[in-house]
């Protein structure tokens, strides 16, 4: 494969996730790839905070860490989640499962260890090389050439490659510059909720119900944690920035905790609390949708510079690292013919990337109100029957997303149906009983 594609040089814009295992499909084809990252080796610099610490890695996360080799590898150091763990405001807990029938399971996975690992196999193909400090400052659509600044001398070079790929995040300059462009669609929408990240730690992750996505669910907001690999868990809390800012002194952190989070104070530890709210302001979640994902024939954006989205379905990444998989499939049937293959990709990629970001922002209703509700519950249990019984032809949504390669707008269609189907029989089955009750008091009465 080397041999066949080593004449095209692949240029990835960002050595995140997505990027850094982008480089290694695009390395395993047989490209000369070279990837520009704007920050420091990750393998070399301590932790770097304001993402989430830790993410929830599923079915197609897992399915492009396969193709490379690297899932055994991720999962053994990756903590199972079962289900979700539910705590009450009475401190009552509830585990609800993602998948009874087929104890299917999410993986809970630290950000930096991923991404070194990613780096790391990214380095070990001869054809890969990455350079640091390096960010892309401009692109020249016309010439097919980007402009990239090293970081710390400020000095400018030209790249030229035979494909350009934007995997430089959320806030994306090759977006930004391909937004300049006639005919690109783009949308942006930051919620009106924000989030801080707390922490468990060690000495206390024991006394938390392990192998579970723990959630206080509180109606119009909510607190997960995930566990981490040393016993520590990260604990996340999602709410709307107008109750942040009213949480302004210690004793309303600290009366807002007890009242809504008890059993979670002694966990994280109040002081704890405190410090972070006291010195943290709540980050942004934006959702972010565009398209084409191409421009001309050899520039592409993936990941979160295609299709960020809001948090709640833990599909960020995942639907990043699946990106990779279908381009590599796509060039693989093009015969690496590159112009064909960004074409077809960006048409393929964009509906279902726009359905997973509506789904994501759906989840937030459900994880932080829904899951409360006996029409919730009703329906999980009518879900997982139907799923146990007829596991090809009633896939839950859940499931579909996280547990298969469906595509994300077939998981949306998938619901309508199901959701059909259900009105359909509950209607039918209350027909069936009213006339049953109407011909028993004819009965009784004649
Ligand atoms: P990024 O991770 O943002 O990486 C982009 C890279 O590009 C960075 O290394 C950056 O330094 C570099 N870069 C930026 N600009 C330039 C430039 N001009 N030139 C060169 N390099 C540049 N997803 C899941 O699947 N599961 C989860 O459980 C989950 N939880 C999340 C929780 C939170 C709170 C948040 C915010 C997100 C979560 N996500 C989750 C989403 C996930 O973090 C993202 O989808 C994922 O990080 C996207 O990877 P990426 O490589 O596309 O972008």
């Amino acid at each position: 494969m080397w041999e066949k594609n080593n004449t095209k040089k692949v240029v990835i814009i960002g050595g995140g996730l997505v990027g850094s295992i982008c480089a290694c499909f695009m390395a395993k084809r047989g490209y000369a790839v070279e990837i520009y990252e704007k920050r420091d080796d990750i393998r070399k610099t301590p932790e770097i905070r304001g993402r989430s610490i830790n993410l929830a890695l599923s079915h197609r996360g897992r399915n492009a860490l396969k193709a490379l080799g690297l899932e055994k590898e991720i999962l053994d150091s990756a903590i199972p989640m079962k289900g979700r763990l539910l705590h009450s405001k009475k401190g009552k807990l509830k585990s609800i499962l993602y998948d009874p029938s087929f104890n299917q399971c999410i993986y809970s996975v630290g950000r930096n260890y991923l991404n070194k690992k990613l780096i790391d196999a990214a380095s070990s193909y001869p054809n890969v090389n990455i350079y640091f400090n390096r960010h892309l400052t401009r692109a020249n659509f016309n010439e097919g050439t980007v402009t990239i600044t090293d970081s710390k001398t400020c000095e400018e070079s030209q790249v030229n490659a035979d494909l350009f790929i934007g995997a430089d995040g959320a806030y994306s300059k090759l977006r930004l510059a391909m937004q300049q462009t006639a005919q690109f669609q783009y949308t942006q929408l930051y919620i009106e909720h924000g989030y801080i990240e707390m922490s468990i730690p060690p000495e206390n992750g024991n006394k938390m119900i392990p192998n579970h996505l723990h959630i206080w669910p509180r109606g119009k907001f909510m607190m997960i944690a995930l566990p981490n690999s040393d016993s520590s868990w990260t604990v996340t809390i999602f709410m709307p920035f107008d109750i942040f800012e009213n949480l302004t002194t210690g004793n309303e952190i600290s009366r807002f905790f007890r009242e809504t989070f008890p059993d979670s104070v002694d966990l994280i530890g109040e002081s704890s609390i405190l410090d972070i709210f006291m010195k943290n302001r709540p980050s942004e979640l934006i959702s972010i949708k565009c398209s084409p994902y191409h421009i001309g024939s050899k520039f592409l954006l993936i990941g979160d510079a295609a299709h960020a989205m809001v948090p709640f379905y833990g599909q960020g990444m995942n639907a990043g690292f699946e990106d990779c998989c279908l381009l590599d499939g796509i060039l693989e049937k093009n015969n690496d013919d590159i112009a064909m293959s960004v074409e077809e990709y960006s048409g393929v990629r964009a509906v279902d990337a726009h359905a997973i970001c509506e789904l994501a922002m759906y989840n937030y209703i459900e994880m932080r109100d829904l899951v409360n509700t006996v029409g919730f519950r009703w329906r999980k249990c009518v879900d997982n029957v139907l799923f146990k019984w007829f596991p090809n032809k009633w896939i839950p949504l859940y499931n579909s997303v996280s547990f298969s390669s469906m595509e994300y707008s077939r998981c949306i269609q998938n619901r309508k149906w199901q959701n059909k189907i259900i009105y359909r029989s509950i209607i039918s089955l209350g027909i069936i009983i009213g006339t049953l009750i109407v011909l028993f008091l004819k009965n009784v009465l004649n």
